[in-house]
């Protein structure tokens, strides 16, 4: 028979499922430690918080989501939608659940302790996920610096601390809601990110559309190349050595270089994934030989028949 908590919060917009496993927590009297070990898929037993990093990345690879969703009574799917991966496949299916590595994911991209907006938590005790975005340094709704590290004692904050709570620091009890009286300017390139991150954690913005006759990652794959255009190198040939790093004849498009290439070209996701690409771009790169990269006869192949 299924077990179910007493006390069932709802997850919040945004909210990170390390932040989430520790509302469950409080409000059912146990801790987040009770919770980890009774819905890890293995026995982790001395690095939790290193392993509980994968939570807001890649958490099937960690924890049974779906026995800690029927335990809460929430929808199947409900928790995997907090994470990273499973949001930017949800908008440009790069399938990194995968075919990523996570820690290699997390090394560009992700904040391994905590950081958070003193005045959000004021306002509400979640913590969110795109505060934990390298290179998001911000908050964008009360434009000030992210906090990482407590003011009282100074530690860093885990994300999982095994007696963790929202807005208060495990080592020394301290509430993090100080407010601190900051004006951060944003820049552009700050914008950018924000953007970008804010639109792939974003539900109903629109997803990448495949180009009829193509793949998604062959769309994907032209996408890349039209908008390196834009940064004007050389020649059509030198864009592609970006994007073959596959070997067994198949090609792989890292994330990265999506991200990298909207820095350089100024472009937020939005335009990336709702710029139609014209008939005659698609047309002018199957005339080229690209065929001296075997992972790319298929690609051609494909163009061709458009
Ligand atoms: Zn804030
Ligand atoms: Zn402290």
């Amino acid at each position: 028979m299924d077990r179910y908590f007493l006390f069932r919060p709802k997850p919040f917009d945004c909210e990170t499922l390390s932040s989430y496993i520790q509302r469950v927590s409080i409000r059912n009297l146990i801790s987040p430690d009770d919770i980890w070990r009774t819905f890890t898929k293995k026995k982790y037993t001395n690095n939790q918080n290193c392993i509980s990093i994968k939570l807001d990345v890649n958490p099937n690879s960690v924890f049974d989501l779906s026995s800690f969703e029927n335990s809460l009574m929430l929808e199947n799917g409900t928790l995997k939608k907090m994470s990273l991966f499973s949001l930017i496949d949800a908008k440009i299916n790069f399938n990194l659940e995968s075919t990523s590595n996570t820690y290699s994911f997390v090394r560009n991209f992700f904040v391994t302790h905590r950081r958070y907006c003193p005045m959000c938590l004021n306002e509400r005790q979640a913590y969110k996920l795109i505060w934990q975005i390298k290179g998001i340094d911000f908050c964008m709704i009360h434009k000030v610096p992210l906090v990482s590290s407590c003011p009282k004692c100074n530690k860093k904050i885990l994300l999982l601390a095994k007696n963790g709570q929202v807005g208060v620091c495990s080592f020394c009890d301290h509430k993090l809601q100080t407010i601190e009286d900051y004006n951060y300017v944003i820049n552009k390139q700050e914008n950018i990110l924000y953007e970008t991150w804010d639109y792939l954690m974003t539900e109903n913005t629109p997803k990448l559309k495949k180009i009829s006759g193509l793949s998604y990652k062959e769309t994907l794959c032209i996408k890349i190349i039209y908008f390196m255009r834009k940064l004007s190198y050389n020649s059509i040939e030198n864009h592609f050595g970006y994007i073959i790093e596959g070997n067994d004849n198949e090609y792989i498009i890292p994330f990265e270089l999506v991200i990298d290439l909207l820095m350089k070209t100024q472009h937020t996701i939005s335009e990336f994934i709702n710029e139609d690409i014209p008939i005659k771009f698609i047309k002018y790169i199957s005339s080229k030989d690209i065929t001296k990269y075997n992972n790319l006869v298929k690609l051609k192949n494909s163009l061709l028949l458009i």
